[in-house]
């Protein structure tokens, strides 16, 4: 988990004042890092049955299909509003400041299938949480979630505690 650490670039001020932004494109770029990544956000699900594997625009994209792949799961992509083409579902959601909204495809998940959602970090946990209200929204079960990184004093993990949360690298 250190050398997966030792990977991941910090980035002051962006993309704001006073946010230490996480960069994963320098560990995404190391082969070794790459793989050891995807390794660790698949293997504690390898012995559970996972149909859908969601991945949360735009980095849980990159996990989450890879994800999938190693799970034998499909991949579906929750996206930011308007980026969709057939009919949706759309969820808003509260951010520090403001709002945001994810959707889904209304036929990406069905009733009763066991969803593992993924993104890069979990950071409040608002984005996450709105991606399993969409799943569970749909009858689906969410399983658990997984994250490359989490950012542990910001107590994100709290939103999401009905479900098992796994995250690889924390700070
Ligand atoms: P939250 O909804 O607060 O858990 O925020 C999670 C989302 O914001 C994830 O999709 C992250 O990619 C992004 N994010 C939040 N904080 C950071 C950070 N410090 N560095 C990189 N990405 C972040």
């Amino acid at each position: 988990m250190e050398r997966l650490k030792s990977l991941i670039r910090e980035v002051p001020d962006f993309p704001k004042p006073g946010i230490l932004f996480k960069d994963i494109t320098t560990l995404l770029s190391d082969a070794g890092g790459l793989r050891q990544a995807i390794a660790c956000l698949a293997d504690p699900f390898r012995d559970v049955r996972i149909d859908k594997v969601v991945g949360i625009e735009s980095r849980g994209f990159i996990f989450g299909a890879a994800v999938a792949e190693r799970l034998g799961a499909g991949f579906v992509p929750a996206r930011k509003p308007g980026k969709l083409p057939a009919p949706t579902v759309r969820i808003d959601y509260a951010l520090e400041y403001g709002t945001d909204a994810l959707e889904i495809h209304e036929d990406a998940v069905e009733r009763g299938q066991r969803v593992l959602i993924v993104d890069d970090l979990l950071a409040t946990g608002g984005t996450a949480r709105a991606a399993a209200d969409l799943v569970t929204g749909r009858g689906a079960e969410v399983h658990a979630f997984a994250f490359l990184v989490e950012l542990d004093a910001l107590r994100g993990r709290e939103r999401l505690a009905a479900h098992d949360v796994f995250a690889a690298v924390h700070y």
